[in-house]
């Protein structure tokens, strides 16, 4: 068995293949480089993170490809990719727990006005702010999958009143459910922190615009998780600087690295993370894949297929 592998770090391919070998699964190893463009070459399955368009011209024979992340906006977005090649995404547990992580410390950094501590320790004083209730913070989540799913049930747990937005209609314990456009600037209302963890499609790429910051309550906040094409970056910068929102905490960005003339590193009011709210566990990852890949050999169907439909 032949597996065709892509990652812009070369040293992070080559992790993949020996986490995989590790897993008991034999196969010949092809480290895809953007210089085999223009050359066939055949592979039984890909493991890729962003791959080029040229990669799908050049690698052929292909029975599934495995993303290395949750995302797969990136492969489905290339032209070259075969309309029916079975495209199978990430749904590594620890990827969520890590994204929780992230999304309670941002959480607790607004709600109990940490940075307000953190000015008054530099000038020593000692100044209790008015304590603040869970009611008076309803979040919002967009996007109840895997990942949004795990953050809503773990926030609700605290105690906060959790909303959240899916395509479907969804049916949580102690999470407030909106379904659909339709729903979508009613529950920006209800929610004075939106925590976005979307996938990225045609259907919610800049999603949060200015329109939907208009929708948001006074003071309230934005936390992106999930794809800087999400955002209106312009309107987001207004909506910080002129209102509705207090603040940002962004982890994701149109152009990333986020190039060092942007106005958000000048914005004392957005807090800026370089895409690590979430990261893969390899050892899981290619336990999973390794398992996938057998299945598949035995004409098995296996889960995280991804929809070419609707794109997630
Ligand atoms: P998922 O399991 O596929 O779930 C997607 C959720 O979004 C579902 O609840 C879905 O609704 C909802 N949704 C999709 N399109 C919608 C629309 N047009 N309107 C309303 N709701 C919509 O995805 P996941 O594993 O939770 O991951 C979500 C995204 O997080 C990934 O695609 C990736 O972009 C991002 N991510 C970021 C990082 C990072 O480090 N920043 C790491 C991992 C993932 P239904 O339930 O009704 O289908």
């Amino acid at each position: 068995m032949k597996i065709a592998f892509y990652n812009p770090s070369p040293k992070r391919t080559q992790e993949w293949i020996d986490c995989l070998r590790q897993q008991g699964l034999v196969f010949e190893a092809c480290l895809w480089q953007e210089g085999d463009a223009g050359h066939s070459v055949s592979a039984d399955y890909a493991i890729v993170w962003l791959p080029p368009e040229s990669f799908f011209d050049s690698v052929r024979g292909l029975k599934a490809v495995f993303n290395m992340g949750a995302g797969v906006d990136a492969i489905l977005k290339l032209s070259s990719l075969p309309p029916d090649l079975d495209v199978i995404r990430l749904d590594d547990k620890e990827i969520g727990q890590k994204m929780a992580e992230y999304v309670i410390h941002a959480v607790v950094e607004i709600t109990r006005g940490m940075e307000r501590y953190r000015q008054e320790n530099n000038a020593r004083n000692w100044l209790p702010q008015p304590y603040t209730y869970f009611q008076e913070w309803p979040i919002g989540i967009m996007g109840l999958g895997k990942i949004g799913g795990q953050l809503a049930g773990l926030l609700a747990s605290l105690g906060y009143p959790v909303n959240g937005w899916s395509r479907s209609r969804k049916k949580f314990d102690q999470i407030r459910g909106f379904q659909g456009q339709s729903e979508f600037a009613a529950f920006l209302s209800a929610s004075r922190i939106v925590i976005n963890v979307l996938p990225l499609t045609d259907e919610t790429r800049s999603i949060l615009d200015a329109k939907a910051f208009a929708a948001m309550p006074a003071e309230s906040f934005l936390i992106n998780i999930g794809r800087g094409e999400h955002v209106d970056e312009a309107a987001l910068l207004a909506a910080v600087q002129n209102g509705p929102l207090a603040g940002a905490v962004l982890d994701v960005f149109q152009q990333e690295p986020l190039p060092g003339d942007h106005p958000f590193w000048q914005e004392p009011k957005i807090r800026i993370t370089p895409h690590i709210s979430g990261a893969t566990n390899i050892e899981q990852a290619t336990r999973q894949m390794a398992a996938k890949i057998q299945a598949y050999e035995q004409g098995e169907r296996v889960g995280g297929i991804v929809s070419r439909d609707t794109g997630y």
